[in-house]
């Protein structure tokens, strides 16, 4: 190909000026010569002197030799000499014959006219025809191609004495060139039909070729292209790179594979492309230039993009995951160690997510999720690290580059403050709170995995204080965290074994003394752990889920044992039972609620469940069908632990709802504060406003009934009275018919 490019590089640059080929320049001086000489020789025979045979010999062998036809002609166009090749042309014998003939001899009228015309134009001064290219049919109906040049004869005075003429059988050239157009016809449309770029450059870096994929890129021709280097295209940065691989192939003689290469095209897109350039060689390996292919790599490179953003990110809110966390976290650290600053790890968990996704769906706890990804971001600065490990789980990564603790105390409480600002999805409202575990490099661990362990070990013990709350990581607290786990593994087998049991506090009425009702609250007793209190294990079981089975335990044995207390001829109370969120969101919840009476026999108003008000307040309209429906049966409802949620007062009362539960809080701060007073007084006249029952939780002193008594409340529950009991204390104080003294 190379070969075929140089000639047609060749040929182009040449074909304007033309030059008497060099086999030419020899015979035209002689002939020129021997016309002289014939003239002389005419002179001297008319002078009747010896003609120099010899040299017109000679010239005519010379011009015999030369497969072209050449001849010369008197300005009357009378032939003086011409090749044998020529006579032949003719179809005469030999050139001998044509001497003293003109071309009406020889040819047809109107060729020889035409031919003549043109001649005679020439010897009056006109252009010289040069390498005039004629398609003829010889005299055996071939077709042939021959190159024709015609230029005047003239003496030493410059004096037009005749014509020179040369005609060259050039069919073959002809052929050749057809044969080489039409290779550069296919080679055109190879290249161009190819989508990736193709091009040759010179020792230069200037286009010599250049595929259709390429130019369209830049908005332009390929013919555009030529002879323009990348400089004229691409800004400096991008076309000195080009520039520089390829001077160095031109240099080193070396090829290059897969450059990658970025382009800008003419519509302003970056295009990446993966390049191979080799040097082009002549025959004698002489480097004259470079070839090039670039394919596109533009969308393959998006895609590995694309797969690295997701190894890295959390599919849902974007953030990063916990590779791309820990990657952050190990720069951090080594940064931290070179400056000596701090670095801040904090685990975040909301703490009632689940409630949300089992009550409103996978859908809706995505927005959350989302949501809470946004608030996390937005109240860190940027050089803070927000990941999401999955769930409910977020880590925040600190840099402290102002080594000051109280921008991370700052930090911390702008979180607290995003996370706690109510939701709205799918046109509810919702507050979540979260546990937050800190730990600190270099203090409580020196590396990634330390530092991710202890930070989770610490929000462990956010959430089995209570949640809603943040704990640094302190040494010690693994212990805690291990416990947290081994809880959860007794948990789960502790309905199969027989661990959880049942104790009933009392329910008195204010003004009779009487109870009328009992508390049921679970217990549990694990042969290893022993007594585990139902504020460590109830959020257990509510987050792992279990709480489900052991509700369900539960329900079925208060009512058990309630049924057992009246076959045995006591006294009709109530059971008052716990009942969790992720209890009453199970879809046949009403339907067990109603087998479980069935099995036990009890009847439904002896039962009151026990619900707070963010359970109510997670989906107004699901919890008041699914309260509605047990009314229907006869089930009593309580809020519980009221007072400390958010429940809209006007919702209150579109729920069936018999009782308010006051929340021990307001009993245990009445006395040194006169603010809980009021509230408490508030909460008991608007329960009994809206036609409610309000008991008072966590009756301990004398001055606390006294208040109660004072503000009307109707019922209280506390230890004043009585701790929770077993069911056989109970059954005594009722049997025993034990007043309120
Ligand atoms: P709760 O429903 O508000 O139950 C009252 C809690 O207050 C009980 O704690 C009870 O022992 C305690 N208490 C009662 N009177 C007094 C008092 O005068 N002073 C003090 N300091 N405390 C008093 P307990 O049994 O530890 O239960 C804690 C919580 O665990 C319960 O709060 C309830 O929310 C939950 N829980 C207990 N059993 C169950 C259950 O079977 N199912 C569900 N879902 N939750 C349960
Ligand atoms: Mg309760
Ligand atoms: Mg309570």
């Amino acid at each position: 190909m190379d070969k075929a490019i140089k000639k047609v590089l060749k040929e182009s640059a040449k074909r304007d000026e033309w030059q008497p080929p060099d086999r030419y320049a020899a015979p035209i001086s002689q002939l020129l010569t021997a016309h002289e000489n014939a003239h002389q020789d005419l002179d001297r025979l008319n002078a009747g002197a010896e003609p120099v045979i010899s040299e017109a010999k000679l010239l005519n062998t010379i011009i015999n030799q030369i497969s072209d036809l050449v001849y010369a002609k008197d300005t009357d166009g009378y032939f003086l000499v011409g090749s044998d090749a020529l006579a032949r042309y003719y179809g005469l014998e030999s050139a001998q014959e044509l001497i003293g003939k003109t071309i009406f001899d020889v040819r047809g009228a109107a060729e020889a006219k035409r031919i003549t015309a043109r001649e005679q134009a020439i010897m009056a001064g006109g252009d010289s025809l040069i390498n005039m290219e004629e398609e003829l049919i010889d005299t055996n109906g071939v077709s042939k191609w021959i190159q024709i040049s015609k230029v005047a004869m003239k003496d030493e005075n410059g004096k037009i004495i005749g014509l020179i003429g040369m005609a060259g059988d050039i069919t073959e050239r002809k052929n050749n060139e057809r044969i080489l157009d039409a290779e550069r016809q296919l080679f055109r449309a190879l290249i161009d039909q190819v989508p990736d770029y193709l091009f040759v450059k010179d020792t230069e870096s200037a286009f010599v070729v250049a595929n259709r994929a390429l130019a369209a890129d830049l908005g332009l021709e390929p013919a555009e292209l030529i002879g323009k280097t990348d400089f004229a295209f691409h800004r400096e940065k991008i076309a000195s790179k080009f520039y520089g691989d390829e001077q160095e192939i031109v240099h080193t003689g070396k090829a290059l594979f897969d450059l990658e290469e970025m382009v800008i095209d003419y519509s302003g897109a970056e295009k990446w492309f993966s390049a191979s350039k080799a040097p082009l060689l002549d025959d004698d390996n002489q480097i004259i230039g470079i070839v090039g292919v670039c394919r596109d790599i533009t969308q393959h490179k998006k895609n590995a993009e694309r797969i690295h953003f997701m190894a890295m990110h959390d599919a849902l809110t974007h953030l990063p995951n916990r590779t791309l966390l820990v990657e952050r976290l190990e720069q951090g650290i080594a940064q931290a160690e070179q400056s000596q600053g701090r670095l801040t790890v904090l685990f975040i968990d909301l703490d009632n997510f689940k409630n949300v996704n089992d009550s409103l769906g996978h859908n809706a706890g995505d927005i959350l999720i989302k949501a809470v990804a946004d608030r996390l971001t937005s109240s860190v600065r940027s050089s803070d690290t927000v990941a999401r490990l999955g769930g409910d789980e977020f880590v925040i990564l600190l840099a402290d580059e102002d080594k000051l603790a109280s921008d991370v105390g700052m930090i911390i409480e702008r979180v607290r403050a995003a996370i706690a600002k109510p939701f709205i999805i799918e046109g509810q409202q919702f507050s979540v709170t979260c546990s937050i575990g800190g730990a600190a490099f270099p203090k409580d661990g020196t590396d990634s995995t330390t530092l991710l362990m202890n930070a989770d070990i610490a929000m462990y013990q956010a959430k089995g204080s209570g949640r809603d709350s943040i704990v640094f990581y302190t040494q010690g607290m693994d212990d805690a965290s291990r416990e947290q786990r081994m809880l959860l593994e007794g948990l789960k087998s502790a309905i199969a074994n027989d661990e959880i049991s049942l104790v009933y506090q009392p329910q008195v009425e204010l003004e009779t003394g009487e109870i009328f009702a009992v508390e049921a609250l679970a217990r549990w007793h694990n042969f290893e752990l022993g007594h585990v209190s139902p504020a460590k294990f109830i959020p257990l079981a509510e987050d792992s889920g279990l709480i489900v089975p052991i509700g369900d335990w539960v329900l079925q044995e208060a009512c058990r044992q309630n049924k057992a207390w009246q076959d045995a001829g006591m006294k009709p109370i109530t059971v008052c039972v716990n009942v969790s969120t992720r209890q009453i969101r199970e879809p046949d919840w009403v339907q067990r609620v109603a087998e479980i009476l069935r099995e036990t026999g009890m009847d439904a108003q002896y039962l009151e469940l026990e619900i707070t008000e963010s359970m109510l307040m997670s989906d107004v309209e699901q919890a008041i069908n699914m309260m509605r429906a047990l009314r229907e049966i006869g089930v009593n409802f309580a809020i519980d632990d009221f007072g400390t949620g958010y429940s809209s007062l006007s919702a209150l009362k579109s729920y069936p709802v018999t009782r308010l539960k006051l929340d021990r809080s307001f009993i245990t701060d009445l006395e040194n504060n006169n603010d809980e007073k009021h509230i408490a007084e508030a909460i008991i006249s608007l329960g009994q406003k809206l036609d409610m029952r309000v008991i008072a939780e966590g009756v301990e002193t004398d001055e606390q009934l006294d208040f109660l008594r004072e503000a009307h409340c109707d019922e209280f529950q506390g230890f004043h009275f009585s701790k929770p009991v077993g069911p056989a204390v109970v059954a005594e104080m009722i049997s025993n018919h034990v007043l309120l003294k």
